[in-house]
């Protein structure tokens, strides 16, 4: 009996423990394009299920996306189950497990390899990303593109992603000491 408390002890300690950590684990945020000129949740998850049937989740496989007008709104955040309950991203390969399990997918809609992002998306993506590296203290080095990630054999987000304009203004935003 006297066991049996010690371990309903110990799983209560765990428990505790991760339903603490398990919100707040976010070191890495990654980004990616979704290759196609149409998109919104349900199509990317129509598109997860087909590519990773075996996965049990029912979502999609980034935490975040932003419409680029056809499918949804452009500069548009949406999001699912996956970011709602905090769930490991399916957004790279098993090459790095930690990215999965510790980093945000962010995914813009479009193929950026034959154009760019709009605007008002590449506005959304820049707020979305401070946003989340104020909230979980993500290190900007730790804000990485997908195919720069090494292990990665990938164009995604492509070649007409602004990197280093992205990095630049991310920069300036990030160290800004005068916000909140
Ligand atoms: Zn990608």
């Amino acid at each position: 009996m006297k066991k049996r408390w010690k371990l309903l002890a110990v799983v209560a300690v765990i428990t505790v423990a991760m339903y603490l950590y398990w919100p707040n684990r976010w070191k890495y945020i990654v980004i990616h394009h979704s290759a196609g000129n149409y998109g919104n949740i349900e199509h990317l998850q129509k598109i997860h299920n087909q590519r990773q049937s075996k996965e049990p989740i029912n979502a999609i496989s980034y935490h975040y996306i932003i419409g680029n007008g056809n499918g949804m709104p452009d500069g548009d955040i949406a999001s699912d189950k996956r970011k709602e309950y905090n769930l490991w991203g399916v957004h790279v390969s098993g090459n790095n497990f930690d990215k999965n399990l510790r980093g945000l997918g962010i995914c813009v809609i479009g193929n950026l390899e034959n154009r760019e992002m709009t605007l008002k998306q590449y506005k959304s993506l820049l707020k979305l990303t401070v946003k989340l590296a104020k909230e979980h203290d993500i290190d900007i080095n730790n804000i990485e593109a997908h195919g720069k990630i090494e292990g990665e054999s990938t164009k995604c987000p492509g070649k007409k992603f602004p990197f280093k304009r992205f990095k630049k203004d991310l920069n300036k935003l990030l160290t800004n000491t005068d916000s909140d």
